[in-house]
């Protein structure tokens, strides 16, 4: 039997650390990645053959579980049709009118690749509507690797302890205003002292790359107000949380902030169904700013690729209600039993959580995680006893405690239990 280490090994020789994106190397959490082979429903089966119950759907997108069957047919409808045509075709209209039919304020979307392609694109954008320069963000919050949203950038960056990353030249770096999330003040000065050349804010609509960490109350609107008041977009980066989670603010049908809304927005994972999609989306004068309409540049060789487009389609289609009550019931269950266990085995924690999207911080209970440094300041190893002891068990969780973990539609009580039966070892494990 070829075995994870086997694989892994061959992997190292060809691939940097083995894998193609960090986080997968599980080197922050130690020990052999695992390579998966199966997706079925709320599990995962390894190259060994053992199965695992999943609590990273794919990074996000996995929202129906594995190998729904809709989604799959629709693929493979999309697939007998042919892989991709590079011109205009008509599922691409199809998700972009599900997008706008729930979402108020996205008037017009444009197709991309990845989340990183959105968030970057939405920058441009900005800048070429506004004509000023200057980007904000929040330390912690994840973008995407673009050169300019990298700076104090959450998870995978955080997970390999560094600053930023290197590449990035002090001119881009320096078109990035970095501030710590949740401070008032801080951006009050910003635009105080910058407000003139802020060409936009990207904040994701609730943190969830250093952990999770709930926007406190009114934090969103401060941005929104202050962006309408100095000429600069907000964007609000839903690259993790669009069709996920309903009290980011947008999700569909009607789970939205009243009395605001962002510029533009940026969808990715489960608006792909698991294929490589994401998008950007706004108000109708600011799109049009995008080529072949306006001076804004952008293109894609796979951008609205109709495979990809057929597994976004058949995704939000099944992304009823029932499906986010479901998964929100079934995130209580899971952050309830995960709480009891760290208390009953005395480890010091805080169950992070927004909706079904959660993660747990260790040795936090005194301050909370309200923004990075805190995120840092945890005992982060404590994380990878019970991570391990979790998968030992049959449990895959992310492989970081930055991470947040992702329950499904198909996590029944079964796979639930599975899960909380886990529990009790792992948080004996975080305790030594
Ligand atoms: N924005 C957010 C909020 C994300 O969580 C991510 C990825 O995790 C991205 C952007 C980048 O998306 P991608 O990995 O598809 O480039």
């Amino acid at each position: 039997m070829t075995t994870n280490q086997d694989l892994f090994t061959a992997a190292q020789n060809l691939m940097p650390g083995g894998v193609n994106s960090p986080v997968r190397a599980f080197g922050s959490v130690g020990g052999v990645p695992v390579s998966m082979v199966a997706g079925n429903g709320p599990y995962l089966t390894d190259a060994e053959g053992k199965e695992y119950v999943d609590l990273v759907g794919s990074w996000g997108p996995a929202l129906l579980g594995h190998s729904h069957p809709a989604v799959l047919e629709a693929v493979r409808a999309a697939v007998d049709k042919g892989l991709g045509f590079g011109t205009s075709h008509p599922a691409e209209a199809q998700l972009a009118q599900l997008v706008r039919s729930r979402v108020p304020g996205a008037e017009m979307i444009r197709m991309v690749s990845t989340g990183t392609e959105a968030t970057m694109t939405a920058i441009r954008l900005a800048r070429g509507a506004t004509g000023k320069n200057l980007a904000v963000k929040f330390a912690g919050c994840y973008h995407g690797h673009s050169d300019g949203l990298l700076a104090a950038a959450g998870s995978g960056v955080a997970t390999l302890g560094l600053p930023g990353s290197a590449g990035v030249t002090q001119a881009q770096a320096s078109e990035t205003i970095v501030i710590e999330y949740n401070d008032r003040s801080a951006l009050q000065t910003v635009f105080a002292e910058h407000g003139e050349d802020i060409a936009a804010v990207i904040t994701e609509a609730t943190p969830a790359n250093m952990g999770v960490v709930p926007p406190e109350a009114g934090f969103n609107q401060l941005i929104r107000s202050l962006t309408e008041a100095h000429g600069a977009l907000m964007i609000f980066d839903e690259v993790m949380t669009g069709f996920r989670i309903t009290e980011a603010g947008y999700w569909g049908a009607s789970g939205r902030e009243e009395g605001w809304e962002p510029d533009l927005f940026t969808f990715g994972k489960v608006i792909g169904g698991g294929l490589p999609t994401a998008a950007v989306a706004g108000r109708r004068e600011i799109m049009e700013q995008l080529a072949p309409t306006g001076p804004v540049y952008h293109a894609g060789t796979l951008s609205g690729n109709p495979v990809a487009m057929a597994a976004g389609v058949a995704t939000l289609q099944h992304a009823t209600a029932e499906v986010y009550q479901h998964i929100d019931a079934k995130a209580q269950v899971v952050t309830d039993a995960l709480a009891a266990a760290l208390s009953d085995a005395g480890v010091d924690h805080t169950i992070q959580k927004v909706g079904n999207l959660f993660s747990v911080a260790f040795g936090t209970s005194q301050s909370g995680v309200h923004n990075y440094s805190q995120a840092q300041a945890q005992e982060t190893f404590r994380y990878g006893p019970f991570f391990h002891t979790m998968l030992e068990a049959g449990v895959y969780l992310p492989p970081s405690v930055f991470e947040a973990w992702f329950l499904s539609a198909a996590h029944d009580d079964a796979a639930v239990e599975r899960i909380l039966s886990a529990l009790p070892a792992a948080a004996r494990a975080a305790a030594e």
